[in-house]
């Protein structure tokens, strides 16, 4: 710890941020005195945070368990992106990658371990870790989705019990259990199962502030606005459906709009889902159509917009899933399309239930959506109301709050539509009565003389549709009663029959559209939207070259900063929030240079010496690279001996190279070679992009080999 004068200097050196989210730095200082500890944070908490930088910090490996592998992929990928020596072992990979890792680990080379539960209990990895433990010290522990040791939580996994054996044969090693779990009784069972001793307990608000949530009607423009909304939508978005036809159908009516979409369902095989899953994560497709099995494994921490073109069926499944939305902390919204065809939908699923028990719950649970759907409070303080937190409302983030609905008086038209209910005798359904009112001259009308009633064409100054909210509402306040038989009767009660007398008025708040918010218009006042779209642009070939995900190079958060200062020096963008020291020398000069041509492009000031961006000196990890290569190894050797990619080796050299360094240019691609690629370039006429030149040499040449070459054409450029 003695290397950084502050937790907050540390942060900045390893992960770019400035400050701690609220608790993280907490749950590090006691990581630090090696206390056991369970953290309850929601989704996009920061949880990885809280284990990651102890890691960093302390003597030793950290061992993180995490039931997921294509989760553990990312978040290794991530942090090697930081600098950060982090490795995983499950079953995707092969025994002699298992071996060389497991050097790696021995020698203390490591500092996280990502490991599935089965593995790191079994017979033959335990006598390793002893190995480790007496070899390097193991510094803790983290359990990651801890509540899958609890049969309460949502995801039980048996395994997850075993892991108690962790605290009986390393009592002195702190063990992190970290989960999203809002109850009290799996908390209190993930305390018991793991036998955490004292722990330090922090339980986070719910409350996720950077979340929009609004609730809009649905009718028959709702895929419009849909449309407008993905098209507005600054980056990735989600829509659930209830059903698969209902994910194909809508996905094929996107693409048909040439909205980049795919779908994702069980009814696709395992191979497609992931596809494009993938795919979505990758920022190669925009929208992701998909049913709510979609989400539970990945930590996409970009996503802009998540659509319920569904009703939900409960709020705590509408929590988890509309949180997949700006993990990253960045503004993101969350729309439900709310109709009452779909309740019906929703409520035919339930009958179909064997369990009269289950029904009970889930038609409560439905209740309670359909009053979050309906209601004109605050929506944050319904949705942590579910959750027993409290929260005072206003929270000035929901449509509610922004836009508070005009109740109008709707008093006269309530009594036209009741006292059409009676005199139709209360026999008939909420469509039939809307038909009697609008004077429709449909067969079962004129057969029941029901054009003769005096309430007949009496409601034509408004559409079907105002009288069926009219007609819901009035059930929903309890001015009206609809039968439970199937057939939907509506019937009149004693508050009706006061409405009827004039002794009750009847509100209605009427929805309105959401407005552009505000963070929308600034950023377009600027002009700045532009810069960052070319930035994202930018990230997106570099993630490409890398095969990673976009965020994986950098947060949306950090390139709208950096379309916002504009940073002309490294030391500026070194600033930056999510830039760390190992990002700044892989990335800086690139992304300098890209807010450089728009400033110029502009007629902007430009800060230069000489029209030369300021060179960066090599970073602490390049120069381990250089002495290796130095002492004669090649790529491939380097790249084992330091745990990273061969390309990342490549992305060293090249750079040190354009550093002024030395680097034995020939050895690391063939003259021959280099010719090839040399012509490549020429005939491309430029190098700044690697993949149409990868591509052009029909990938017969890496990525790494051209990257050595734009080196010595950068150089010829500026000559
Ligand atoms: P969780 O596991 O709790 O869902 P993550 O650990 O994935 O959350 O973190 C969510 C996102 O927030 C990640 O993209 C992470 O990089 C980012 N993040 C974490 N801590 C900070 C911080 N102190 N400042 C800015 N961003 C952070
Ligand atoms: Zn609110």
């Amino acid at each position: 710890m003695s290397q950084f004068p502050s937790l907050e200097k540390a942060l900045k050196h390893y992960f770019g941020y400035d400050s701690f989210r609220p608790g993280q730095k907490q749950i590090v200082e006691q990581a630090l005195k090696n206390q056991d500890s369970l953290i309850v944070m929601p989704t996009g908490g920061g949880k990885s945070l809280c284990f990651q930088l102890p890691a960093m910090l302390k003597k030793g490996l950290t061992v993180v368990v995490s039931p997921l592998i294509s989760l553990m992929q990312d978040q290794v990928e991530a942090l090697r992106n930081n600098g950060i020596s982090a490795t995983f072992l499950n079953s995707s990979i092969n025994s002699w990658q298992v071996r060389h890792r497991e050097e790696s680990i021995r020698n203390g080379h490591t500092k996280l371990l990502y490991v599935a539960p089965e593995r790191l209990l079994s017979e033959k990895f335990l006598p390793f870790l002893d190995l480790v433990q007496h070899q390097v010290g193991i510094a803790g522990f983290a359990i990651d989705e801890a509540h899958c040791v609890s049969e309460w939580g949502h995801d039980f996994r048996p395994e997850y019990r075993q892991l108690k054996l962790l605290r009986q044969r390393y009592p002195d090693v702190p063990v992190m259990a970290l989960t999203a779990t809002a109850t009290e009784r799996v908390r209190q069972d993930i305390i018991q199962q793991l036998h955490l001793q004292n722990p330090f307990i922090h339980i986070a608000s719910f409350n996720r502030q950077n979340l929009y949530y609004e609730i809009r009607p649905k009718a028959k423009s709702s895929y419009t606005e849909l449309l407008l909304q993905i098209r507005q939508a600054k980056g990735a978005v989600i829509v659930y459906c209830l059903s698969r036809k209902g994910v194909d159908e809508l996905t094929l009516r996107l693409q048909k709009d040439e909205v980049n979409a795919l779908p994702y369902h069980a009814g696709l095989s395992d191979e497609e889902r992931s596809v494009n899953q993938t795919r979505f994560i990758r920022d190669d497709v925009q929208v992701m159509v998909a049913t709510v099995a979609f989400g539970m494994g990945i930590n996409k921490p970009d996503v802009r917009l998540v659509i319920h073109y569904d009703l939900p069926r409960n709020i705590e499944s509408y929590y988890q899933e509309a949180g997949r939305a700006g993990r990253d902390g960045e503004p993101a919204d969350c729309t439900i399309y709310f109709s009452y065809g779909d309740l019906k939908k929703i409520e035919w699923a339930i009958d179909q239930k064997s369990d009269e028990q289950e029904q009970k719950i889930a038609r409560q649970q439905l209740r309670r959506m359909i009053d979050y759907a309906e209601g004109t409070d605050c929506r944050r303080t319904i949705q942590l109301s579910y959750f027993g937190e409290y929260f005072a409302g206003n929270c000035g983030k929901c449509d509610n709050c922004c836009h508070p609905k005009p109740t109008e008086d709707w008093t006269i038209e309530a009594m036209k539509f009741l006292s059409c209910v009676a005199r139709c005798k209360e026999r008939f359904g909420m469509n039939y009565i809307i038909d009697v009112l609008r004077g429709s001259k449909n067969q079962k009308i004129l057969q029941n003389k029901h054009h003769e009633l005096s309430t007949y064409g009496i409601g034509k100054d408004k559409t079907a549709d105002e009288w069926k909210f009219l007609g819901r509402s009035l059930i929903h306040q309890g001015i009206l009663e609809q039968s439970t038989d199937g057939y939907a009767i509506l019937k009149l009660n004693g508050l009706s029959w006061e409405v009827m007398r004039r002794q009750r008025q009847v509100f209605l708040a009427i929805p309105t559209q959401k407005k552009v918010t505000q963070e929308e218009k600034n950023l377009k006042k600027a002009g700045m939207e532009v810069l960052y779209e070319r930035l994202r642009a930018l990230r997106k070939k570099l993630a490409d070259d890398q095969g990673v995900p976009p965020y994986v190079i950098f947060h949306d958060s950090t390139l709208k900063l950096m379309a916002q200062v504009q940073p002309e020096t490294l030391l500026a963008f070194g600033e930056l929030s999510g830039v760390g020291s190992s990002k700044l020398s892989q990335y800086g000069a690139v992304f300098l240079k890209e807010i450089r041509a728009y400033r110029q492009e502009k007629g902007l000031s430009v800060a230069t010496d000489n029209g030369k961006i300021e060179t960066p000196a090599p970073s602490t990890t390049q120069l381990m690279s250089l002495h290796l290569f130095q002492q004669g190894l090649n790529v491939e050797e380097i790249a084992q001996q330091r745990n990273l990619k061969p390309s990342t080796i490549f992305v060293h050299l090249a750079e040190l190279w354009e550093m002024g360094e030395t680097v034995d240019i020939d050895k690391l691609v063939s003259p021959e070679r280099q010719k090839v690629i040399w012509k490549a370039m020429q005939e491309i006429g430029n190098a700044e992009l690697l993949k149409p030149i990868y591509e052009y040499l029909e990938e017969e040449y890496s990525y790494g080999e051209i990257r050595i070459v734009r080196a010595l054409w950068r150089e010829k450029q500026n000559n």
